[in-house]
């Protein structure tokens, strides 16, 4: 998010109020799941963050709320489609602010898998991923580990009672405009398919945040990810083909073999599939 952008949310976030504050810091985390009961601070903008809480209560860091590169002034987002590139329990589902699951979408096989390291201890549903996912990323956490580096989760799977939950309040305090422009709408954060995974160093250290890019960690993810069947699915530079910035953190399961020849061709998953 460029400086302007950033200045212009943030302002917004301070003179609304402490409900718009919520139920804005809940929407705009679209790698976090969040619930409504959650308790945030009342300033999450100043808040540092820290080991110990959800890193994703900074309200810029969110995909969702991300505008394209250049667009100071966005045209109001169309009316998403409920088409998919693929099957929506497929691990090759397309999920974007075009592209969304159906309302009853659930995915299957969820698991809360005890050898995963999570970032805090807490439960809840960002816990949950995909069986597959689970097993994937206890390979690839095994094996940094034999390199130095130490993974873990910051969250995973997100309901799609959750981000109803969270986008209808958000339209009740701030109207559907303003709820379109700044959160996902439901169907539409990759989240909710049990396939992404944000992950962050264990330390916890920029965890779901800009400078996450920067760490080891990240580096070894950024190099690695693709053998155990993940991609960065919002890679630097790719920012007008996905609509979310650069998150170094968010991976996507898409397997093995689809992982391998989406980073060979060094293309998105909408490139890939010549989908927008
Ligand atoms: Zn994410």
């Amino acid at each position: 998010m460029n400086n302007r952008r950033y200045q212009t949310l943030t302002n917004r976030i301070r003179t609304a109020g402490l409900a718009a504050v919520l139920i804005a810091t809940l929407a705009l985390s679209g790698c976090d799941p969040l619930t409504a009961q959650t308790k945030v601070p009342t300033n999450p903008v100043a808040q540092q963050p820290n080991q110990t809480e959800s890193p994703t209560q900074e309200p810029q860091k969110d995909p969702q709320q991300t505008e394209q590169p250049g667009q100071t002034d966005p045209t109001p987002p169309q009316e998403p489609s409920k088409a998919t590139a693929g099957a929506p329990g497929s691990i090759s589902v397309l999920v974007n602010k075009q592209l969304g699951l159906p309302d009853d979408f659930q995915p299957s096989n969820l698991v809360d898998d005890p050898d995963l390291h999570f970032l805090s201890g807490g439960g809840g549903e960002k816990r949950l991923m995909r069986g597959e996912v689970a097993n994937a990323l206890k390979q690839m956490f095994a094996a940094s580990e034999k390199e130095g580096i130490y993974l873990s989760v910051a969250s995973a799977y997100r309901s799609h009672a959750t981000q109803t939950q969270l986008f209808n309040y958000y339209v009740s305090t701030q109207g559907e405009t303003e709820a379109r422009r700044y959160s996902a709408v439901p169907g539409h954060s990759e989240h909710e398919t049990g396939l992404a995974v944000d992950v962050s160093g264990r330390d916890g250290a920029c965890a779901v945040e800009d400078c996450f890019a920067d760490t080891k960690e990240a580096k070894w993810i950024a190099k690695n990810a693709v053998k155990f069947g993940f991609i960065i699915r919002y890679p630097k530079g790719k920012e007008a083909v996905t609509g979310y910035a650069y998150e170094p953190w968010h991976l996507r399961y898409v397997g093995q073999d689809l992982a391998a020849a989406i980073t060979a061709k060094n293309v998105t998953m909408e490139e890939y599939f010549n989908v927008k």
